[in-house]
């Protein structure tokens, strides 16, 4: 079992979750009529610091890095939901499969031929069901992954929503659409990425009668996101402080 964080480093995480949860749920209140997931972002952050909040009841967390989150899954306990959030390799899908049994999402899908090895690396160790999000380069940047929201490739995202509604894909749940957004529109009052992404996923749901959620809002534009329309927020230095360079 993990270590636990220092009395100090543990008030000062829970006081600044409950911040962040407070907003997140009155914008939720005042804006939709849906409660508004929260996950907290720990990459680069110590397995204290998820145990702290863990203690305190918090469940979802949030990686970007898969060895990373192999490690932490390992040493931390099994009741937590994982989020990969990070850029997914197709060379890895096949350690979030296998070798993290708790991996509660995969937000960052951005080909079938991912979705089809993440179901079958799944199936092969009859895992728990998996819950994917489509993620879309709203902002139409070349650096950034994700479908194109680009209209002329929009049968890219069928294909990929067809093959996660089939009878063949087993071990994945489609249970949504995520986004990052432009660093650019973070900073207006208004993100269009937003908009976009909440567009989509409307017609989708028309589309294939569907539910779909939306991941979208982080530590500068998750109350805008909410306002928005987004089911879950992914929060990161807002809560655990500003990250260590990567390496
Ligand atoms: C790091 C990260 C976050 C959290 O970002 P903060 O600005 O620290 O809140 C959210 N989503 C993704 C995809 C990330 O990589």
């Amino acid at each position: 079992m993990s270590a636990l964080p220092s009395i100090a480093r543990q008030k000062e995480l829970l006081s600044n979750y409950e911040s962040i949860a407070k907003v997140v749920s009155e914008t939720a209140k005042k804006y939709v009529q849906h409660k508004v997931n929260l996950v907290a972002v720990s990459k680069l952050k110590p397995s204290s610091d998820i145990m702290g909040l863990y203690n305190e009841g918090v469940r979802h967390f949030g990686e970007n890095y898969v060895q990373e989150l192999v490690t932490k899954s390992q040493e931390l306990p099994k009741d937590i939901k994982w989020h990969f959030i990070g850029t997914l390799q197709t060379d890895k899908c096949k350690i979030l499969a296998k070798q993290i049994s708790n991996l509660y999402a995969v937000e960052t899908i951005d080909s079938l031929k991912k979705c089809k090895k993440l179901n079958s690396l799944r199936k092969e160790i009859d895992g728990d069901v998996i819950n994917v999000y489509l993620q879309i380069n709203t902002s139409d940047e070349p650096q950034k992954s994700g479908y194109s929201i680009v209209e002329s490739e929009r049968s890219l995202i069928y294909e990929s929503v067809e093959f996660l509604l089939s009878e063949e894909c087993s071990h994945l749940n489609f249970q949504g659409l995520m986004t990052i957004g432009s660093i650019g529109e973070s900073f207006k009052d208004e993100n269009e990425d937003f908009t976009r992404l909440v567009n989509l996923k409307n017609e989708l749901n028309e589309k294939y009668s569907l539910d779909l959620q939306t991941s979208m809002g982080m530590s500068n534009d998750f109350e805008d996101a909410i306002k928005k329309g987004s089911s879950s927020v992914r929060v990161g230095s807002s809560i655990f402080g500003s990250r260590p360079p990567k390496n």
